[in-house]
């Protein structure tokens, strides 16, 4: 386990965060817009000293291997190996890395061997040459092919699970698992049969799934059995269903450089436009962008271009796509393919027609507009209600105030209704979407208590005397009952740290702390604090605290005494009153001594 101390030490957290997400110096830390959940102001922040994170919006945090598996859906084994690799350091194969080869890595392995069995049967095998045939009428070339490693699955039923088991010698649960196969009784059969094979690949290039096409065209008549157009290897591990994109893999670099994603329906579409050197473009392999989509492709680009099927269901996922893109202040805008049906048929009939169509792309609102006000009669009351009716919902997820203003006008002024009129029912609509709750928080709601005690060590973890602002609080609340003791016991460890050191090293004195309350620590001290002016602005912080924390302490008191006064006998009570009595002349001399 030395070497996961090892790579951590090696591995700079802010520089290994930055390379995922933007971070801004903020102080002596880094803040950024937590990528765990949505919010508009930052509460991600990381920590250079110690080497930690933390998200003060929703309470993930840890270090670069927690964060690289939340980021990453990655399993440790996985999480180490990339940062081992990062850091330059080698990991000798003790039996933990071996064994730890996590199901996903074996899941890739098995994808991989697929994918060459697929490929060698497309390309070099009889049974494959119908499959090759209908692609080169596609006008699919062997370049190509190579490229996106196009396959072909034999239509009998056995012969990759056979090749699998007896070649490679992989157990069927193995097969099982990958989604390759499945079990049909008690015998082993292809998940995938007669169909070209697309692989699909994550963005870290692993082989996650597979997309098998039927080799026939839509217009032909289907026969009764043949399954639908298109089938996607089921859920497994390694792959979920909206969370991925063909062609990202490719695409990835030009989308980067471009700042642009191409977002097409189908694998044919992306790889018609890479016939025509056009390569920032992927497949959403669903009916809509999801938000896991999305939020994978706003780590690449600013912009998002939707080229989707030009029909009522392409429209439909315009519509569905937009509250993801939205939500990531991504900027959409779509093509207008004029008579066309897909990308894929464009290009192929009219290549100059489509490259013009994409310079010439549209905001996505103003293709709104415009689709609305021509599906129905805006000369009519009724017409206007249809048509506000529908956009209105969409102008409201427009999150900039001048943007929303400008499409609202625009729609007044088509419209010839009042700016106004807009306005109230816009309000209506917001109204009605604020009764949805906002993305959970998974956490309880703190006591005044514990955000004050959090409040205070964070005041001592992070000032100038820690020495002195911890004497002043034991001074203070020699007599007070922490809500979380965790605090307690950061402030007496650091008065023991202190008596033993001059200086307050922050990374030797986590060391000193019990493994569970050193998140607790870690906490207080990325904990931002209100900016205060010297060093006497700072004591007072801190006296003024530890008054309210000290009032609470004796109204607690009192009010545990008097709930139970009744109950007691007559010469306990007389014991209580008077303690009573003394805490009340406490709290008002407490109360009025802070007043001053
Ligand atoms: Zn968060």
């Amino acid at each position: 386990m030395d070497e996961v101390a090892r790579v951590r030490e090696k591995i700079d957290l802010p520089s290994l965060i930055s390379e995922y997400i933007p971070l801004k110096k903020m102080g002596r830390n880094f803040k950024a817009l937590c990528p765990f959940h949505n919010e508009k102001t930052p509460s991600f922040v990381v920590s250079p000293e110690r080497q930690i994170w933390h998200c003060f919006g929703c309470g993930k945090g840890g270090d670069c291997y927690t964060f690289l598996m939340e980021y990453e859906k990655l399993e440790f084994i996985e999480a180490l190996r990339i940062l081992a690799r990062k850091a330059g350091v080698e990991l000798s194969e003790t039996d933990f890395v071996k064994q730890g080869t996590s199901q996903k890595e074996k899941i890739y392995k098995l994808n991989n061997l697929s994918s060459d069995f697929y490929h060698f049967v497309l390309t070099k095998h009889p049974l494959g040459k119908k499959a090759l045939s209908y692609l080169y009428k596609r006008k699919i070339s062997p370049k190509l092919i190579e490229t996106f490693k196009i396959g072909y699955s034999p239509g009998r039923g056995y012969a990759l699970s056979k090749f699998l088991i007896e070649k490679k010698k992989y157990k069927p649960s193995d097969l099982l698992e990958s989604g390759l196969s499945f079990s049909k009784g008690g015998r082993i059969v292809d998940f995938f049969r007669d169909r070209i094979m697309f692989p699909i690949y994550d963005h870290r290039d692993n082989l996650v799934a597979f997309s098998g096409r039927i080799l026939r065209e839509e217009r032909e008549s289907a026969p009764p059995l043949a399954g639908s157009k298109y089938v996607n290897t089921r859920d497994t591990l390694a792959y979920h269903k909206g969370s991925m994109f063909f062609g990202l893999n490719l695409a990835k670099e030009e989308i980067k450089k471009n700042s642009r994603a191409i977002i097409v329906e189908g694998e044919f579409d992306v790889i018609s436009c890479y016939s025509q050197g056009i390569k920032n473009v992927v497949a959403i392999k669903g009916t809509a962008l999801t938000e896991n989509q999305v939020s994978l492709l706003s780590r690449f680009a600013e912009k998002v271009t939707l080229c989707l099927d030009q029909d009522e269901a392409g429209f439909e996922a315009i519509k569905r796509s937009l509250a993801a893109l939205e939500k990531k202040d991504l900027t959409t805008t779509i093509i207008d393919l004029g008579t066309f049906k897909d990308p894929d048929e464009a290009i192929k009939k009219d290549p100059l027609f489509f490259k013009k169509a994409l310079k010439k792309d549209i905001g996505i609102y103003d293709f709104l507009i415009d689709s609305f006000l021509n599906k129905f009669d805006r000369q009519t009351g009724e017409g206007k209600k249809k048509i506000t009716g529908n956009l209105l919902p969409f102008i409201s997820l427009i999150d900039n105030e001048i943007v929303k203003e400008h499409y609202l006008k625009l729609l007044s002024l088509r419209l010839e209704v009042t700016f106004d009129s807009l306005l109230k029912e816009l309000e209506k609509v917001l109204r009605k979407e604020a009764q949805i709750p906002e993305f959970p928080i998974g956490k309880d709601k703190k006591t005044r208590k514990e955000i004050l005690e959090e409040y205070l060590t964070s005041l001592i973890i992070q000032g100038k005397n820690p020495k002195e602002m911890a004497a002043l609080v034991f001074k203070n609340l020699s007599d007070y009952s922490f809500d979380t003791p965790s605090y307690k016991k950061i402030l007496e460890n650091l008065t023991a740290y202190l008596a033993r050191n001059e200086k307050f090293d922050e990374k030797k004195f986590a060391k000193t702390l019990p493994k569970e309350i050193l998140p607790l620590f870690d906490i207080c001290f990325l904990f931002s604090l209100p900016k205060i002016e010297d060093d006497k602005k700072y004591q007072e912080e801190v006296e003024k605290v530890l008054d309210e924390l000290k009032v609470l302490n004796i109204r607690n008191k009192i009010r545990s005494i008097s709930q139970n006064l009744n109950q007691r006998q007559p010469k306990e009570r007389l014991v209580l009153q008077k303690e009573l009595d003394s805490l009340l002349k406490l709290l008002r001399a407490v109360n009025s001594a802070s007043k001053l």
